[in-house]
């Protein structure tokens, strides 16, 4: 039974795209909703008449004590640190307080396919989405990525399947949120600025499978130490991917092809040179979107026919063009040590690396090895440059060069000049970007166009943009 909202008070914490649409459901529910955020009204200028317009009571600038009290329900955006004092004294006073992800997965009535991990997530749970929606299966996408997951609980009847992404923020703000089947593509560190140890970030993840029964599927990655662990953590059926060992049940790969086991049955899926996207790591997203797939029942002809069709979603290792023999790669979203080093290893050598961003806390000096073997030059941009070309190898140990670049623009002038032909120009930063850009979409936006700019310079013949 969903839960019900009419007449309830609802405080809706955090006025993100996840906060206002959950505001707006809470209130065509008929809850009386209160929305707060600590953010200015000038900020949120775009938000509040909408919110307004609706009978929700606006609260910006910070949360007044009493916001918090005499509430039935507070719904958290996944950017408010759960344990936030005035959450902890809520809940205190026996308020209820839960996520988006949450609220939303009262309301959706069909199988949920989840996926979390530290990297991989929307390349994964978009292609999961055209595989099910290829074998004609009726299909929502969205959570963490593109469409919040209350705004699906509006659309989907009850038979959709809904594919959502999640992070471990979302997850650490669920109560009976169940997935049929939870993916868990990797765990490394990530975000450890807000959640502390690897334990605790590996922890909130593991409560993807929190309310799974043993006819759910939990799909895990055979190959990631932290992640095979969580097999004693679940009362689902496992299926595992791997793309260097046999696996028991799931997908594997063997002799240039995908294969999937389950029990003693065990189908072909489709040949390893038909994958569209470049890089091992995609391989695992292809691996563990098939396990969905199958397990959603898909034939494998539907599978193979999704996965032949499907672009790199933009900003994940990005074809931009070719200038002068060099290669330039948009890779804006890898926004922790952990992607670049997949970045990294997708190129066998002659990389020129833009590294730089906001810190979160990372340890860049495990990129030493493949910064050794695979880049010719490290270029630094923004306010991690200092702390970067601290840590990793330097140019006397048998290191790239380090230019300090301070703007991407930079950077890519730099780079451009730099390369010859045969060479890679990647950026794959390793950072997050606010401390330059809007977001990590922007930062590529950014990227994308200041290559295309440099295409316009030299004649047609040596330019291929795409
Ligand atoms: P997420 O939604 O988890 O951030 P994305 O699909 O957006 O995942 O990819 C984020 C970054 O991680 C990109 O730089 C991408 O190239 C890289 N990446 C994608 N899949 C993987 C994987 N399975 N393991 C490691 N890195 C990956």
């Amino acid at each position: 039974m969903a839960m019900e909202l009419k007449d309830k008070r609802v405080l809706v914490v955090g006025l993100g795209k996840s906060g206002v649409a959950s505001a707006l459901f809470l209130k065509a529910h008929g809850a009386r909703v209160t929305a707060s955020d600590t953010k200015s009204g000038d900020e949120l200028r775009n938000e509040i008449p909408v919110l307004l317009d609706h009978g929700i009571t606006v609260e910006t600038g910070g949360h007044g004590e009493r916001t918090f009290r005499e509430q039935d329900l507070i719904v958290v955006s996944p950017g408010v640190p759960v344990d936030a004092p005035l959450l902890q004294q809520a809940r205190s006073l026996g308020e209820v307080v839960i996520g988006e992800i949450e609220l939303a997965a009262q309301f959706l009535r069909g199988p949920i396919v989840a996926i979390t991990g530290s990297n991989g997530k929307t390349t994964t749970t978009t292609l999961t989405g055209e595989i099910l929606t290829a074998a004609g299966l009726p299909t929502l996408v969205g959570g963490n990525i593109g469409t919040p997951a209350i705004s699906l609980a509006q659309r989907a009847v009850s038979e959709t399947a809904i594919v959502l992404e999640v992070s471990s923020f979302q997850l650490e703000t669920i109560q009976a949120f169940h997935p049929k089947i939870a993916v868990v593509l990797n765990v490394t560190p990530d975000h450890l600025d807000r959640h502390k140890t690897l334990e605790i970030y590996a922890n909130a993840k593991a409560r993807i499978f929190e309310n799974q029964s043993p006819n759910d599927f939990a799909v895990l990655n055979a190959d990631d130490a932290t992640c095979a662990a969580m097999a004693q953590r679940t009362q689902a059926e496992v299926f595992w991917f791997s793309r260097q060992n046999e696996v028991r049940q799931g997908a594997w790969v063997h002799e240039g092809k995908i294969l999937f086991r389950r029990k003693a049955e065990q189908r072909e899926i489709m040949e390893l040179s038909e994958i569209p996207l470049k890089g091992a790591h995609n391989l695992e997203n292809v691996l563990a979107a098939v396990c969905a797939g199958v397990l959603m029942g898909c034939a494998p002809e539907k599978i193979r026919e999704a996965v032949r069709n499907f672009k790199a979603v933009e900003h994940r290792l990005e074809f931009v063009a070719t200038i002068g023999g060099v290669d330039y790669y948009n890779d804006s979203k890898a926004t922790n040590v952990d992607a670049t080093m997949k970045a990294l290893e997708s190129f066998p050598a002659n990389i020129h690396l833009i590294l730089g961003g906001k810190d979160k806390g990372s340890d860049y000096s495990v990129l030493d090895d493949l910064l050794r073997k695979r880049v010719k030059r490290v270029y630094t941009i923004g306010a991690a440059a200092a702390k970067i070309e601290s840590q990793i190898i330097s140019p006397k140990s048998g290191g790239p060069e380090i230019l300090r670049a301070e703007t991407l623009e930079n950077a890519i002038r730099k780079a451009s000049a730099l390369a010859q032909p045969g060479d890679v120009v990647l950026l794959a930063p390793a950072c997050a970007s606010f401390d330059q850009f809007k977001s990590y979409e922007h930062r590529g936006q950014v990227f994308k166009e200041i290559v295309r700019g440099l295409a316009q310079t030299l004649p047609s013949n040596q330019a291929a943009t795409m």
